[in-house]
């Protein structure tokens, strides 16, 4: 029998498998068939020098939106997906019950990248900015459960986003909603935070082990520090009590203040996620690996931040085994990355900047067993316009392209 395959000479970073160091990687059809020292060229078909990189499990990203032309947000993830090791997309309540039947036919069956989704309490999903929970009609639990028992291969929990501009006048009922549709189907729900009201703790006191909270790290009004810098008791509480953390970078949710006084009182992201979409890509977020640097550079070692985006969210997900890892038997999902050493100027929303030694970049992404070729992004919607902040960055070379440079 001769593999397909053979990724030779990396270094392998696999925290979710059982082996990791110089390996070679076999694979045969769509998945990884086994790992060893020294696997002879001629034993494969095809054979990718990796040396000098590493190779580790495709990434999942558990915060994105891929529901393009349709959404605000949505972006095309194929061809990021090919420059940055994303080869699972979690698409976050892009999609409401109106609108999943189009998601799944036009955009997940339609993508190479693998694609999975959080329904949307809101029956209207994110079609447009904001405000999807401000008519409680369109907060149709009944109907949210029909949709989801009806797609369980591809529907893997529940989205709300809970913030001022979201809700409106609707008060914490959203919430209440989305937590009995979640309960229903027995999913985990992803509860979104930003500028209050309602306060972090007010949502909290609704979530359980095994939820998300997503922009964990948020600089917002609902963050997780007081004005001293310490956690607040009902953060504490969710971090001990076992809430999923993820961060959920975005355009408006990540702050280095927050995460270093979070971090540096021993909270580490459960997961690191982009929250991909037609703002954030154009940075200061760019896309996961940069995102990934940015948590290496506070502290978390290479192999941490890549168990944060391969094996814990395919736990959070219920789909460890299947990807996540490169133990034999799983997916052929694969990425290969360079760590470049330099002078890194990275950004938060809030464009305070920290200076990292290191920079995470993809040089390789394969899906089912197949190398993706590069594409160019598609261009912005045409509702979207840089902001001034993006316009400085582009000025000074910061651009996704030039951050997802490609080595090979
Ligand atoms: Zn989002």
């Amino acid at each position: 029998m001769k593999f397909d395959l053979l990724i030779k000479g990396g270094e392998v970073v696999d925290p979710g498998g059982e082996r990791s160091g110089r390996l070679d990687v076999a694979i045969k059809r769509d998945r990884i068939a086994t790992l060893d020292r020294d696997i002879p060229v001629e034993a494969a078909f095809r054979v990718i020098d990796a040396s000098g990189q590493y190779v580790t499990p495709g990434l999942i990203d558990l915060h994105t939106h891929v529901y393009h032309r349709a959404t605000f947000w949505g972006i095309n993830p194929d061809p990021v997906a090919t420059r940055s090791g994303v080869t699972t997309w979690l698409d976050v309540g892009s999609a409401g019950a109106y609108n999943w039947p189009g998601f799944r036919e036009y955009i997940a069956r339609r993508a190479e990248a693998r694609i999975y989704a959080l329904l949307n309490i809101s029956s209207i999903g994110l079609t447009a900015t904001t405000g999807e929970l401000a008519n409680l009609d369109y907060c149709d639990v009944d109907l949210c459960c029909k949709l989801i028992n009806l797609h369980r291969d591809m529907i893997l929990g529940v989205k709300v986003r809970i913030d001022r501009n979201t809700l409106r006048d609707s008060g914490i009922e959203p919430l209440h909603r989305a937590r009995a549709a979640a309960d229903r189907c027995e999913l985990p729900l992803m509860v979104h935070i930003g500028i209050g009201p309602p306060s972090l703790a007010e949502v909290l006191a609704h979530m359980r082990p095994g939820d998300i909270l997503t922009h964990c790290f948020t600089g917002q009004t609902m963050r997780q520090i007081d004005e001293h810098g310490a956690i607040l008791e009902a953060a504490k509480r969710a971090w001990d009590t076992g809430v999923i953390m993820d961060i959920g970078h975005g355009a408006g949710s990540f702050s280095f203040e927050v995460a270093e006084a979070l971090m540096g009182a021993g909270h580490h992201p459960d997961v690191i996620s982009s929250d991909i979409h037609q703002l954030s890509v154009n940075g200061p977020m760019f896309d996961l690996p940069t995102c990934l640097s940015k948590l290496l550079h506070l502290g978390m070692t290479f192999p941490e931040v890549i168990r944060a985006a391969t094996a814990r969210p395919a736990e959070v997900l219920g789909l460890q085994g299947q990807i996540g890892s490169l133990r034999p038997g799983a997916l052929a999902d694969v990425a290969l990355f360079v760590i470049q050493e330099g002078r890194f100027p990275l950004y938060d929303i809030h464009m305070n900047m920290r200076e990292s030694a290191r920079l995470i970049r993809n040089t390789l992404t394969i899906i089912n067993g197949r190398r993706l070729p590069a594409a160019p992004d598609d261009p912005p919607a045409p509702w979207i316009e840089l902001s001034e902040e993006q316009r400085d960055l582009a000025a000074r070379g910061h651009t996704p392209a030039a951050f997802a440079h490609n080595h090979s």
